[in-house]
């Protein structure tokens, strides 16, 4: 009978921005390099906040990463020597990340994701939702409401102008190319 020793684990760590994704994406690959596991860490090219080859916490936890433009790259930067692939801001290759994350797992890699489980206007945000179903084990983080300091599951999106001075730093962090800032708030807080 086949044991199922070949195939890979899926973890999933999901929440709203400022949750702590990456620093918990970030200490799964440093354990698994520790353990003397070689581990694919990829980006997507859409993610520019601080540069190609870097994917980087809002706290300055930094590990180094591969850039891909979608994730039919990424089975092709996978190595004889690979044994992780680990992902972070999936809601940037979009629902067909899944199939992918599957044939990886199913070929004996062990998979971790990092993303948003929701947008700005508080909708769920796939793929991450339904790598959270496959997966076997799944994280929700919360952030800190920066409104009234309560569990934070949601984040929206401000107008510059609506960004009071303490929060420039933040603001500067979760830049995506555009000009507009992030706040994490909690279920009585989500409206921005
Ligand atoms: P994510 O990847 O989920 O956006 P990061 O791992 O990049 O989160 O950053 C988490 C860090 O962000 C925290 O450890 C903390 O230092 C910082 N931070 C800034 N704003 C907040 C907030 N509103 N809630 C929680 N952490 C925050
Ligand atoms: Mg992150």
């Amino acid at each position: 009978m086949d044991d199922g020793r070949d195939a890979g684990r899926l973890t999933v760590i999901g929440g709203p921005m400022f949750a702590g994704k990456t620093e918990e994406l970030a200490r799964m690959v440093r354990r698994a390099q520790i353990a003397g596991r070689e581990v694919l860490t990829v980006a997507h090219t859409l993610d520019v906040r601080y540069g190609a080859g870097v994917v980087a916490s809002h706290s300055g936890v930094e590990i180094a990463s591969r850039s891909v433009d979608g994730p039919a790259e990424i089975p092709g930067l996978v190595g004889p020597r690979t044994r992780m692939v680990a992902v972070d801001e999936a809601q940037f290759f979009g629902p067909e990340l899944v199939a992918v994350v599957l044939d990886l797992l199913d070929s004996g890699l062990d998979v971790v994701v990092a993303g948003l489980t929701v947008t700005f206007d508080g909708r769920p945000f796939e793929p991450v939702p339904a790598l959270m179903a496959l997966a076997e084990t799944a994280a929700k983080l919360t952030a800190v409401c920066a409104v009234c300091g309560r569990d934070a599951a949601y984040h929206v999106r401000l107008p510059d102008a609506d960004v009071l001075p303490g929060d420039a730093l933040v603001a500067v962090a979760a830049h995506v190319g555009g000009t507009d800032s992030y706040q994490a708030r909690c279920r009585a807080h989500r409206r921005a």
